[in-house]
């Protein structure tokens, strides 16, 4: 059983949790230990008490600790990528790219240390100095979901730890493997005692003790839409910090002057790549009148040509869904576009492999309209809507209605409508020739109203959050 960290110690509980291979039902991953309400608590206590002196550490000590575990985590990619691939269902290539990418952010972050620095004023009063500096906030909770196992465990703890905070960290119940394996190499690599908790368990439970507990001076939550307004309701009382991000209803717009090709391959990359199983997925293409049929067609029969089935799998293009509960929820939502006088042009079918899993050939859905389900909310697999409008400027307003905003793309040669595109779409990141899901590390990453509240995540940006201003003013 793979136990929790607390204090420094693994701490094994009497009940464990399977992690199954989505790919194989049969394939245990390994089993869990499975954290309470007292061992969420001892964490918090263990992440308080250790908070003080992790604050005051040399930003040397701090550096050296993230760039050894970035290195470890670099250089354990193709490991790590299998377990991710085994636990999640991402299929193997992309699982060792997200490996890397963590350890490429955890070594990003090793410079932040040595690269915080401060401002020094003259103040509007005579003979007075004013210094403006950068200090941890405390005890940071992490909550993460299941679709990135790696990647925003990592780019949520790095900075963390970089700004002199301590950390409990909860990841999501269906993919437990990356988060102990980058826990062990974080503690490994140096942390003292108490930096970093690891607490795997129910979310009801652990999670919730988290939120409840007022020595978690900050909340760092991907997931969604409903357990975040929960994060955010238990946090006001508090007046506790608090970083959402919630998932979206992404826009690829497809104009009729776009690169038919690379307009295809964006779609397809942006809406059923990783099994559409990402906030950033383009789930819903907005095509204009005189490309929409070419588009549609060509869309259609690069998915038939796509292979679904076992995530670790050579020549695999889809792997499986998350789980079974997840599969319904595709399936149904892929009934109910259809009940509302959507067509389901290909795709949406049970794949059926040599192993059991939870395979679904990815669904293009076409003849939807902005008021249908399918258009207001977010999937989370491998679906994607077609919405015929006549021009750009009906193409820029469809886009906008939805309650989300993370990311909106564009394909088209105009740079006139790019350039308005970009000033107008209303989300926190736009894409013109590429798919939407698909960002760099080290720039802000993050949207706008339902999708994400707070400061932006990555990057420098992401002081804002782990860190806490301070103004000091010295009469001379
Ligand atoms: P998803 O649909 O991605 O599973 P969730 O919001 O259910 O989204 O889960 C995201 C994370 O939030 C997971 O780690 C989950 O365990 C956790 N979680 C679920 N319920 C709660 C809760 N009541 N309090 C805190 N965290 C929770």
């Amino acid at each position: 059983m793979k136990p929790l960290l607390i204090g420094g110690e693994w701490v094994t509980t009497s009940h464990g949790l399977p992690n199954v291979n989505p790919s194989d039902v049969s394939d245990i991953v390994d089993v869990h230990a499975q954290a309470g309400r007292s061992e969420a608590e001892a964490a918090i206590a263990a992440a308080t008490a250790a908070a003080p002196a992790w604050g005051r550490t040399d930003p040397q000590t701090r550096s050296d600790i993230l760039h050894r575990a970035g290195e470890e985590v670099l250089r354990r990619a193709d490991e790590l990528g299998r377990l991710l691939a085994r636990e999640e269902g991402k299929v193997l290539r992309d699982a060792i790219a997200e490996v890397a990418r963590a350890g490429r952010i955890l070594r990003y972050f090793a410079g932040e240390p040595l690269r915080t620095g401060g401002q020094f004023l003259p103040s509007v009063r005579p003979g007075v100095n004013i210094e403006i500096t950068r200090e941890p906030v405390g005890v940071v909770g992490i909550i993460t979901p299941w679709n990135f196992p790696m990647a925003i465990p990592a780019w949520k703890i790095a900075p963390a730890l970089a700004w002199g905070n301590t950390v409990v960290f909860k990841p999501a119940e269906l993919a437990p493997g990356c988060a102990w394996a980058l826990a062990d190499i974080l503690q490994r690599a140096g942390l003292p005692a108490g930096v970093l908790n690891l607490l795997t368990g129910p979310g009801s439970v652990v999670g919730q003790t988290m939120l409840d507990d007022a020595r978690v001076d900050a909340i760092s939550f991907t997931g969604s839409q409903a357990t975040g307004a929960r994060v955010m309701a238990a946090s006001a009382p508090l007046q506790r910090k608090v970083q959402l991000e919630m998932g979206g209803k992404n826009p690829l717009v497809v104009l009729d002057d776009a690169d038919l090709d690379r307009a295809v391959a964006a779609a397809v990359d942006g809406a059923y790549f990783s099994t559409g199983q990402r906030c950033t997925a383009s789930s819903r293409l907005i095509v204009t009148e005189r490309i929409h049929d070419r588009f549609v067609s060509a869309v259609a029969e690069r998915l038939a040509g796509l292979r679904t089935g076992h995530a670790l799998e050579d020549g695999t293009d889809i792997g499986p869904v998350v789980d079974e509960a997840q599969l319904r929820i595709d399936e149904a939502a892929i009934a109910r576009a259809r009940a509302q006088g959507g067509s389901l042009r290909v795709g949406g079918d049970r794949v059926t492999q040599a192993t059991e899993g939870f395979f679904l050939s990815p669904a293009l859905i076409t003849e939807t309209t902005s008021d249908m389900a399918i258009n207001r909310e977010e999937v989370f697999g491998p679906v994607a809507s077609v919405i015929r409008v006549r021009d750009y400027d009906e193409a820029l307003a469809t886009a906008n209605e939805t309650d989300f905003g993370l990311c909106a793309g564009i394909c088209t040669e105009s740079l006139k409508y790019a350039s308005d595109f970009k000033r107008n779409a209303r989300a926190g990141m736009v894409m013109v020739n590429l798919p939407t899901a698909g960002v760099d590390y080290h720039v802000p990453f993050g949207g706008t109203r339902a999708s994400s509240f707070g400061p932006r995540e990555q990057g420098a940006f992401a002081a804002e959050f782990y860190s806490s201003v301070k103004t000091a003013y010295t009469a001379s």
